[in-house]
Protein backbone atom coordinates (compact mmCIF):
# COMPACT_ATOMS: atom_id res chain seq x y z
CA UNK A 1 0.00 0.00 0.00
CA UNK A 2 0.88 3.46 -0.88
CA UNK A 3 2.35 5.83 2.02
CA UNK A 4 -0.14 8.66 0.54
CA UNK A 5 -2.67 9.54 2.41
CA UNK A 6 -6.06 10.16 0.80
CA UNK A 7 -8.50 12.06 2.76
CA UNK A 8 -12.26 12.51 1.24
CA UNK A 9 -15.58 13.99 2.78
CA UNK A 10 -18.92 12.34 2.67
CA UNK A 11 -21.81 14.81 2.41
CA UNK A 12 -24.38 14.33 5.50
CA UNK A 13 -27.26 14.12 3.55
CA UNK A 14 -29.03 10.89 4.48
CA UNK A 15 -29.59 8.08 2.38
CA UNK A 16 -27.95 7.23 -1.06
CA UNK A 17 -29.26 6.60 -4.28
CA UNK A 18 -28.02 5.03 -7.37
CA UNK A 19 -26.50 8.20 -8.81
CA UNK A 20 -24.41 9.10 -5.92
CA UNK A 21 -23.42 4.86 -6.13
CA UNK A 22 -22.21 4.59 -9.69
CA UNK A 23 -21.57 7.89 -9.82
CA UNK A 24 -18.96 8.87 -7.79
CA UNK A 25 -18.80 6.39 -4.64
CA UNK A 26 -17.91 3.06 -6.24
CA UNK A 27 -14.64 4.76 -7.09
CA UNK A 28 -14.08 6.72 -3.88
CA UNK A 29 -14.17 3.64 -2.11
CA UNK A 30 -11.88 1.38 -4.65
CA UNK A 31 -9.23 3.91 -3.60
CA UNK A 32 -8.91 2.28 -0.52
CA UNK A 33 -7.47 -0.37 -1.69
CA UNK A 34 -4.31 1.68 -2.95
CA UNK A 35 -3.90 4.27 -0.45
CA UNK A 36 -4.13 4.96 3.67
CA UNK A 37 -7.47 6.57 2.95
CA UNK A 38 -9.37 8.65 5.29
CA UNK A 39 -12.72 8.49 4.82
CA UNK A 40 -15.45 11.06 7.46
CA UNK A 41 -18.81 12.04 7.30
CA UNK A 42 -19.03 15.64 7.14
CA UNK A 43 -21.45 16.49 9.87
CA UNK A 44 -20.27 20.34 10.64
CA UNK A 45 -20.16 20.98 6.94
CA UNK A 46 -23.66 20.28 6.89
CA UNK A 47 -24.34 23.21 9.48
CA UNK A 48 -24.09 25.81 7.09
CA UNK A 49 -27.73 25.28 6.03
CA UNK A 50 -29.27 24.47 9.90
CA UNK A 51 -30.35 21.15 9.13
CA UNK A 52 -32.59 20.03 12.51
CA UNK A 53 -30.10 17.92 15.13
CA UNK A 54 -32.43 14.90 14.87
CA UNK A 55 -32.49 14.55 11.50
CA UNK A 56 -28.86 15.49 11.10
CA UNK A 57 -27.79 12.22 13.76
CA UNK A 58 -29.75 10.60 11.79
CA UNK A 59 -28.11 11.33 8.37
CA UNK A 60 -25.27 10.37 9.42
CA UNK A 61 -26.04 6.98 10.88
CA UNK A 62 -27.67 6.06 7.35
CA UNK A 63 -24.92 7.78 5.52
CA UNK A 64 -22.08 5.51 7.64
CA UNK A 65 -24.62 2.81 6.70
CA UNK A 66 -24.58 2.72 3.22
CA UNK A 67 -21.23 3.19 3.00
CA UNK A 68 -20.41 0.11 4.83
CA UNK A 69 -23.19 -1.90 2.97
CA UNK A 70 -21.74 -0.82 -0.22
CA UNK A 71 -18.14 -2.14 0.66
CA UNK A 72 -16.39 0.46 2.84
CA UNK A 73 -13.79 -1.32 4.62
CA UNK A 74 -13.54 -0.01 8.24
CA UNK A 75 -10.00 -2.26 9.16
CA UNK A 76 -8.16 -0.99 5.69
CA UNK A 77 -9.20 2.87 5.73
CA UNK A 78 -10.09 5.32 7.98
CA UNK A 79 -14.14 6.07 8.51
CA UNK A 80 -15.03 8.94 11.03
CA UNK A 81 -17.75 11.30 11.81
CA UNK A 82 -16.02 14.99 11.49
CA UNK A 83 -17.60 15.77 14.72
CA UNK A 84 -15.76 13.23 16.39
CA UNK A 85 -12.23 14.87 16.04
CA UNK A 86 -13.87 18.38 15.98
CA UNK A 87 -11.09 20.14 18.60
CA UNK A 88 -8.84 19.16 16.44
CA UNK A 89 -10.29 20.31 13.31
CA UNK A 90 -11.45 23.84 14.89
CA UNK A 91 -8.25 24.47 16.22
CA UNK A 92 -6.98 23.88 13.03
CA UNK A 93 -9.45 25.91 11.28
CA UNK A 94 -8.72 28.73 13.12
CA UNK A 95 -4.68 28.53 12.43
CA UNK A 96 -5.64 28.33 9.22
CA UNK A 97 -7.76 30.67 8.80
CA UNK A 98 -5.38 33.84 9.65
CA UNK A 99 -3.61 33.07 6.20
CA UNK A 100 -6.19 32.88 4.07
CA UNK A 101 -7.27 36.48 2.57
CA UNK A 102 -10.75 37.07 3.13
CA UNK A 103 -10.96 38.80 -0.27
CA UNK A 104 -10.23 34.87 -1.66
CA UNK A 105 -12.68 33.75 -0.35
CA UNK A 106 -15.75 35.96 -1.01
CA UNK A 107 -14.04 35.30 -5.11
CA UNK A 108 -14.58 32.11 -4.58
CA UNK A 109 -17.98 31.60 -7.28
CA UNK A 110 -19.39 28.17 -5.18
CA UNK A 111 -19.78 30.66 -2.46
CA UNK A 112 -21.27 33.54 -4.87
CA UNK A 113 -23.50 31.00 -6.44
CA UNK A 114 -24.55 29.56 -2.48
CA UNK A 115 -25.03 33.63 -1.07
CA UNK A 116 -27.32 34.17 -4.45
CA UNK A 117 -29.22 30.96 -4.05
CA UNK A 118 -29.66 32.17 -0.08
CA UNK A 119 -29.53 35.83 0.36
CA UNK A 120 -31.00 35.33 3.80
CA UNK A 121 -28.60 32.71 5.07
CA UNK A 122 -24.90 33.99 4.42
CA UNK A 123 -23.13 33.15 7.15
CA UNK A 124 -19.42 32.91 8.06
CA UNK A 125 -19.56 28.98 7.50
CA UNK A 126 -20.27 29.80 3.69
CA UNK A 127 -17.20 32.00 3.23
CA UNK A 128 -14.97 30.17 5.42
CA UNK A 129 -16.12 26.71 3.78
CA UNK A 130 -13.11 26.14 2.15
CA UNK A 131 -10.69 26.60 4.90
CA UNK A 132 -12.60 24.02 7.36
CA UNK A 133 -12.10 21.99 4.15
CA UNK A 134 -8.52 23.05 3.92
CA UNK A 135 -8.40 21.85 7.71
CA UNK A 136 -10.00 18.64 7.37
CA UNK A 137 -7.54 17.36 4.71
CA UNK A 138 -4.60 18.49 6.84
CA UNK A 139 -5.20 17.44 9.81
CA UNK A 140 -4.39 13.69 8.74
CA UNK A 141 -1.28 15.37 6.36
CA UNK A 142 -3.81 14.51 3.65
CA UNK A 143 -1.76 14.76 -0.11
CA UNK A 144 -4.07 13.10 -2.15
CA UNK A 145 -7.77 14.44 -2.38
CA UNK A 146 -10.39 12.97 -4.65
CA UNK A 147 -12.52 15.83 -6.46
CA UNK A 148 -15.19 16.33 -9.15
CA UNK A 149 -14.61 19.46 -11.57
CA UNK A 150 -16.74 21.56 -9.18
CA UNK A 151 -14.50 20.97 -6.16
CA UNK A 152 -11.19 21.75 -7.71
CA UNK A 153 -11.65 25.63 -6.92
CA UNK A 154 -11.44 24.87 -3.17
CA UNK A 155 -8.58 21.96 -3.42
CA UNK A 156 -6.94 25.00 -4.95
CA UNK A 157 -7.36 27.24 -1.33
CA UNK A 158 -6.22 24.69 0.43
CA UNK A 159 -3.02 24.43 -2.12
CA UNK A 160 -2.48 28.22 -1.33
CA UNK A 161 -3.02 28.18 2.05
CA UNK A 162 -0.57 25.08 2.39
CA UNK A 163 1.72 27.24 0.19
CA UNK A 164 1.22 30.67 2.60
CA UNK A 165 1.18 28.07 5.92
CA UNK A 166 4.95 26.29 4.86
CA UNK A 167 6.47 29.63 4.02
CA UNK A 168 5.65 31.10 7.19
CA UNK A 169 5.69 28.14 9.83
CA UNK A 170 8.33 25.80 7.85
CA UNK A 171 7.45 22.73 5.36
CA UNK A 172 4.37 21.01 7.92
CA UNK A 173 2.04 20.38 5.02
CA UNK A 174 2.23 18.60 1.95
CA UNK A 175 0.36 20.34 -1.27
CA UNK A 176 -2.85 18.44 -1.94
CA UNK A 177 -3.37 16.95 -5.16
CA UNK A 178 -6.40 15.94 -6.91
CA UNK A 179 -7.34 12.62 -7.62
CA UNK A 180 -9.83 12.73 -10.35
CA UNK A 181 -13.12 11.40 -10.02
CA UNK A 182 -14.00 9.65 -13.42
CA UNK A 183 -17.71 10.56 -12.03
CA UNK A 184 -20.64 9.67 -14.19
CA UNK A 185 -23.58 11.33 -14.65
CA UNK A 186 -26.85 9.38 -13.90
CA UNK A 187 -29.72 10.23 -15.66
CA UNK A 188 -32.81 11.37 -13.30
CA UNK A 189 -35.91 8.75 -13.65
CA UNK A 190 -37.90 11.91 -14.88
CA UNK A 191 -35.33 12.66 -18.19
CA UNK A 192 -34.43 16.17 -16.44
CA UNK A 193 -30.62 16.13 -15.47
CA UNK A 194 -28.79 13.81 -13.40
CA UNK A 195 -30.73 11.85 -10.55
CA UNK A 196 -30.32 14.63 -7.56
CA UNK A 197 -31.01 13.97 -3.69
CA UNK A 198 -32.68 17.72 -3.91
CA UNK A 199 -35.63 16.40 -6.73
CA UNK A 200 -38.57 14.62 -6.07
CA UNK A 201 -37.89 11.37 -4.46
CA UNK A 202 -39.30 9.96 -8.02
CA UNK A 203 -36.71 11.05 -9.81
CA UNK A 204 -34.50 8.73 -8.05
CA UNK A 205 -33.45 5.31 -6.51
CA UNK A 206 -32.56 4.81 -2.80
CA UNK A 207 -29.74 2.35 -2.23
CA UNK A 208 -32.20 0.84 0.42
CA UNK A 209 -35.25 0.39 -1.80
CA UNK A 210 -36.59 -2.54 -2.20
CA UNK A 211 -37.84 -4.57 -5.20
CA UNK A 212 -41.20 -3.15 -5.20
CA UNK A 213 -40.38 0.27 -4.89
CA UNK A 214 -37.69 0.37 -7.93
CA UNK A 215 -40.58 -1.85 -10.01
CA UNK A 216 -42.79 1.49 -9.26
CA UNK A 217 -40.75 4.02 -9.90
CA UNK A 218 -38.82 3.21 -12.97
CA UNK A 219 -42.30 2.19 -14.15
CA UNK A 220 -43.50 5.94 -14.11
CA UNK A 221 -39.49 6.65 -16.03
CA UNK A 222 -39.52 9.24 -18.42
CA UNK A 223 -38.80 7.56 -22.02
CA UNK A 224 -38.93 8.15 -25.35
CA UNK A 225 -42.02 11.04 -25.97
CA UNK A 226 -42.19 10.25 -29.74
CA UNK A 227 -43.36 6.67 -28.74
CA UNK A 228 -47.23 6.85 -28.46
CA UNK A 229 -48.01 2.99 -28.92
CA UNK A 230 -46.70 -0.60 -28.79
CA UNK A 231 -46.88 -0.29 -32.63
CA UNK A 232 -44.44 2.08 -33.27
CA UNK A 233 -40.75 1.52 -33.45
CA UNK A 234 -38.91 3.55 -30.89
CA UNK A 235 -35.57 5.41 -30.48
CA UNK A 236 -33.61 3.42 -28.25
CA UNK A 237 -30.19 5.40 -27.79
CA UNK A 238 -29.10 7.54 -25.37
CA UNK A 239 -30.19 10.50 -26.72
CA UNK A 240 -33.54 9.23 -27.79
CA UNK A 241 -34.70 7.54 -25.16
CA UNK A 242 -34.13 7.83 -21.33
CA UNK A 243 -35.13 4.33 -19.94
CA UNK A 244 -32.81 3.32 -22.64
CA UNK A 245 -29.85 5.75 -21.35
CA UNK A 246 -30.68 4.08 -17.78
CA UNK A 247 -29.91 0.54 -19.34
CA UNK A 248 -26.88 1.44 -20.65
CA UNK A 249 -25.27 1.87 -16.72
CA UNK A 250 -27.53 -1.23 -15.69
CA UNK A 251 -27.75 -3.68 -18.22
CA UNK A 252 -25.80 -6.06 -19.82
CA UNK A 253 -24.53 -5.82 -23.63
CA UNK A 254 -26.53 -8.46 -24.72
CA UNK A 255 -29.81 -7.63 -23.32
CA UNK A 256 -29.49 -4.27 -24.69
CA UNK A 257 -28.85 -5.74 -27.61
CA UNK A 258 -31.97 -7.43 -27.68
CA UNK A 259 -33.89 -4.14 -26.37
CA UNK A 260 -32.47 -2.35 -29.41
CA UNK A 261 -33.89 -4.72 -32.06
CA UNK A 262 -36.98 -5.36 -30.35
CA UNK A 263 -37.91 -1.72 -30.17
CA UNK A 264 -37.15 -0.62 -33.19
CA UNK A 265 -38.53 -3.42 -34.57
CA UNK A 266 -41.94 -2.50 -32.12
CA UNK A 267 -41.81 -6.15 -30.74
CA UNK A 268 -41.53 -5.06 -27.21
CA UNK A 269 -43.59 -2.06 -25.19
CA UNK A 270 -42.54 -0.04 -23.08
CA UNK A 271 -43.83 -1.26 -20.18
CA UNK A 272 -41.59 -4.33 -20.93
CA UNK A 273 -38.47 -2.63 -21.40
CA UNK A 274 -39.08 -0.79 -17.86
CA UNK A 275 -39.98 -3.68 -16.14
CA UNK A 276 -36.63 -5.24 -17.52
CA UNK A 277 -34.44 -1.76 -16.34
CA UNK A 278 -36.34 -2.29 -13.07
CA UNK A 279 -34.97 -5.92 -12.77
CA UNK A 280 -31.48 -5.40 -13.85
CA UNK A 281 -30.88 -2.30 -11.37
CA UNK A 282 -32.86 -4.70 -8.64
CA UNK A 283 -30.08 -7.58 -9.05
CA UNK A 284 -27.11 -4.53 -8.44
CA UNK A 285 -28.97 -3.68 -5.22
CA UNK A 286 -29.57 -6.57 -3.64
CA UNK A 287 -26.91 -7.77 -2.31
CA UNK A 288 -26.16 -3.74 -1.26
CA UNK A 289 -29.44 -4.27 0.60
CA UNK A 290 -28.91 -7.48 2.06
CA UNK A 291 -25.56 -6.28 3.91
CA UNK A 292 -27.43 -3.09 4.78
CA UNK A 293 -29.78 -5.11 6.76
CA UNK A 294 -27.11 -6.95 8.42
CA UNK A 295 -25.99 -3.75 9.57
CA UNK A 296 -26.94 -3.44 13.35
CA UNK A 297 -26.98 0.08 15.50
CA UNK A 298 -24.52 -1.68 17.69
CA UNK A 299 -22.03 -2.64 14.84
CA UNK A 300 -22.77 0.88 13.51
CA UNK A 301 -21.67 2.45 16.88
CA UNK A 302 -18.26 0.29 17.06
CA UNK A 303 -16.96 0.84 13.68
CA UNK A 304 -17.38 4.32 14.19
CA UNK A 305 -16.20 5.03 17.62
CA UNK A 306 -13.10 3.02 15.96
CA UNK A 307 -12.55 5.13 13.37
CA UNK A 308 -12.68 7.95 15.91
CA UNK A 309 -9.37 6.63 17.87
CA UNK A 310 -7.67 5.65 14.84
CA UNK A 311 -8.91 9.96 13.15
CA UNK A 312 -7.98 11.32 16.71
CA UNK A 313 -4.26 9.91 17.21
CA UNK A 314 -3.50 10.93 13.51
CA UNK A 315 -4.99 14.74 14.14
CA UNK A 316 -3.74 14.79 17.57
CA UNK A 317 -0.13 14.24 16.15
CA UNK A 318 -0.24 16.54 13.09
CA UNK A 319 -2.10 19.46 15.53
CA UNK A 320 1.13 19.29 18.42
CA UNK A 321 3.37 19.69 15.45
CA UNK A 322 1.89 22.36 14.38
CA UNK A 323 1.18 24.27 17.36
CA UNK A 324 5.20 23.71 17.78
CA UNK A 325 6.03 25.34 14.42
CA UNK A 326 3.55 28.48 15.22
CA UNK A 327 4.56 29.17 18.54
CA UNK A 328 2.11 28.70 20.88
CA UNK A 329 3.16 27.39 24.46
CA UNK A 330 0.09 25.66 25.50
CA UNK A 331 0.98 26.16 29.22
S1 LIG B 1 -39.05 0.13 -25.59
FE1 LIG B 1 -37.53 0.85 -24.13
S2 LIG B 1 -35.93 1.79 -25.37
FE2 LIG B 1 -37.76 1.60 -26.65
S3 LIG B 1 -38.80 3.54 -26.44
FE3 LIG B 1 -39.69 2.16 -24.96
S4 LIG B 1 -38.56 2.52 -23.08
FE4 LIG B 1 -37.38 3.38 -24.77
Amino acid sequence: MSKERLVTGIRATGNLHIGNYYGAMKGIIELQEKYHAYYFIADIHALTTHPNPKDLKKKVLEVAKDYLAVGLDPEKSIFYVQSSIAEEVAELHTYLSMVMPLGDLMRCPTFKEKAKKHPDNINYGLVGYPVLMAADILIHQGSLIPVGEDQLVHLEIARKIVRRFNQLYGEIFPEPQPVIENAVRIPSLTGKGKMSKSDETASYIGLEEDTLMIERKVKKAYSDPTRIYKHQPGHPTVEGCNVYHLHTFFTSESERKEIIAACQGATIGCVQCKKSLSESIDVLLQPIREKREQISEDYLHDVLLYGKRKAKESAQEVISEVRKAIGLRMI
